[in-house]
């Protein structure tokens, strides 16, 4: 691809702000206890930076926790396994927690992290992520909190990336060309391991 790809807006920085309160306010209403936030890197950092802070506003005090996942990909498509590349420090036992991720889609990652903090011995795993991708789901489950529903097209930007760009970007769009076929881009492994 030569010169700069177009980025076509999906979610302007204006209404992820505006939904990030909105998220902040349903979280708070489920009156979580000694809440702990868990955001799933890389892909979520932005989103859960703002998202933390909009619990601030909304009365909460959480702590702040990342786990670090990477979905195993045979070429481009996903095998289903999750490997994690950096775990939680924190004692997960007895308290509510808050699983912030970027997008849903098949339900693997979600899922994975979900299961691994049960299993931990959390008293409540909620999740919340920016976008859900319906009509995607190989597992089924449903977030609790979801910032948007996607369109069936790849996007980047506001953390998330394709090889490695575009996390900068403070909104949510669609690079031109790429929304019809991801696989257009020769992602490397390491790209592939960070998704
Ligand atoms: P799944 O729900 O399939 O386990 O995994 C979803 C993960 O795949 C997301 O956390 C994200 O990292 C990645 N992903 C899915 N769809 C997209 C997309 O449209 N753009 C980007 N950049 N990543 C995506
Ligand atoms: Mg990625
Ligand atoms: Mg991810």
């Amino acid at each position: 691809m030569t010169g700069t790809p177009r980025i076509r807006v999906l979610f302007d920085e204006e209404t992820i702000a505006r939904r990030n309160e909105e998220l902040a306010q349903e979280i708070a209403r489920s009156k979580p206890e000694n809440l702990l936030v868990v955001a799933v890197l890389k892909g979520s950092f932005m989103f859960a930076a703002d998202l933390i802070r909009a619990l601030h506003r909304a009365g909460l005090e959480p702590q702040v926790e990342f786990v670090h996942l990477s979905s195993y990909l045979d070429g481009t498509v996903s095998t289903g396994q999750v490997a994690i590349l950096r775990d939680v420090e924190s004692d997960v036992r007895g308290r509510d927690v808050l699983l912030v991720d970027d997008i849903l889609e098949s339900g693997r990652t979600v899922t994975f992290a979900k299961d691994l903090l049960m299993a931990r011995g959390a008293k409540r795993v909620m999740t919340a992520v920016l976008l859900e991708k319906p009509g995607k789901r190989a597992v089924s489950i449903d977030a609790d909190f979801v910032g948007f529903t996607c369109p069936d097209v790849f996007v980047v930007g506001y953390g998330m990336d394709v090889a490695h760009s575009y996390r900068q970007l403070p909104f949510v769009g669609v690079v031109d060309h790429l929304d019809r076929n991801p696989d257009l881009f020769d992602r490397p492994a390491e790209a592939q391991a960070s998704r």
